[in-house]
């Protein structure tokens, strides 16, 4: 069949664009669908100093197109079109967009995750001026400055906790009255000086004018709002994996996130995750990129010699 791709992947982010690339470079006849932009999450991150080979650092907008030139220079297909169903079609995979249709024999899933949404005022309008979910990407630049940091799981007090070596105060905000984090990380966090808590407490604005300024914050146990001040507000209240167009085509873990053997291979011949998509993943430019490539070897691997993992 003249339309059929060896390796189809949905998604163009850090995890797509590298599997593109090793996908290409192997001489597989490889289709990229992104519904957004070039990129992914790496649009959101204003000055990544941890990608290898950037020493000065390098602009998410700059490095994400760079991504996408890269893999279509080695021959990647890249179209723009939102995945919207996936399902078995005899031995390939049929992979259904807003407005066409495609069938594969491996399909790379490599969608990544959203940020959970607080749905307060000021959390759309402030994104990239002092709203984060990345304390080692964005800590820097909130340098003896007041943040608040929203969660109480072990990503909220981590991160909290990485954020105390940048800012001036460290207030974490809990609906709770107490943590969800490990033991060993609620005894760090204790002992911590520049880190506090506020318990029972719900995010309800974030205001400011350039940037974040100050967040309104009710108490729950009383129902009474303060203002405490902030430069940063940092949301950790949970990530969604953008894996709904799948619609139970590959396992889950309780997290929603797709579960993979090392080699990025799923249970289901064919298929395989790459990136933030993936259970266990770190949640890392370096990373993702490093699934990308793993799984497109993978998937080359099994167009080669049909085997897969029982
Ligand atoms: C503010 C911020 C700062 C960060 N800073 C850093 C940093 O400094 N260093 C670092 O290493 N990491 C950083 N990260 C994390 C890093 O951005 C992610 O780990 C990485 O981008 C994940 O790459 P990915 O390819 O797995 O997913 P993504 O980048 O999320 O890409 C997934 C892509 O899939 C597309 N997609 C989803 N569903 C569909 C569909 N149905 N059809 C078609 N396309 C679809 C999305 O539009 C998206 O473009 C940061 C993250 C954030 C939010």
């Amino acid at each position: 069949m003249a339309d059929v791709q060896d390796v189809l992947i949905v998604g163009g982010g850090a995890a797509g664009y590298t599997a593109g690339i090793f996908a290409a470079r192997d001489r597989c006849r490889a289709l990229l669908l992104e519904k957004f932009s070039a990129g992914g999450q790496v649009l959101n991150c204003e000055h990544i100093t941890n990608f290898p080979g950037f020493p000065q650092g390098v602009a998410g907008y700059t490095l994400g197109p760079l991504l996408q030139e890269q893999a279509t220079a080695a021959g990647l297909q890249v179209a723009m079109n939102e995945v919207i169903a996936v399902r078995r079609d005899g031995d390939l995979l049929r992979v259904e967009t807003d407005g066409d249709s495609h069938a594969t024999r491996t399909l790379i899933v490599a969608s990544g995750s959203r940020f959970a949404t607080l749905g307060v005022p000021g959390e759309e309008e402030f994104v990239g001026r002092g709203i984060s979910h990345c304390a080692s990407c964005d800590g820097s630049f909130f340098m003896q400055k007041p943040v608040v940091v929203v969660g109480g799981g072990d990503a909220a007090v981590d991160e909290a906790l990485h954020l105390t070596q940048y800012a001036s105060s460290v207030t974490v905000l809990h609906r709770r009255d107490r943590l969800r984090a490990c033991a060993s990380l609620q005894e760090r966090a204790r002992s911590e000086r520049k880190l506090s808590f506020r318990w029972n407490a719900a995010l309800r604005a974030i205001e400011g004018a350039d940037g974040v300024e100050r967040v309104q914050v009710e108490d729950l146990a009383t129902g009474k709002t303060a203002t405490v001040p902030a430069s940063g507000v940092f949301i950790y209240a949970g990530l969604t994996p953008n894996t709904e167009f799948l619609g139970g085509l590959v396992p889950l873990d309780a997290r929603g996130q797709i579960v993979t053997d090392l080699r990025m291979r799923t249970r289901v011949p064919g298929v395989l995750a790459a990136g933030d998509v993936r259970a266990e993943s770190a949640r890392q430019l370096v990373t993702s990129a490093g699934d990308g490539a793993t799984a497109a070897l993978a998937a080359v691997q099994y167009l080669r010699d049909g085997r897969w993992p029982a």
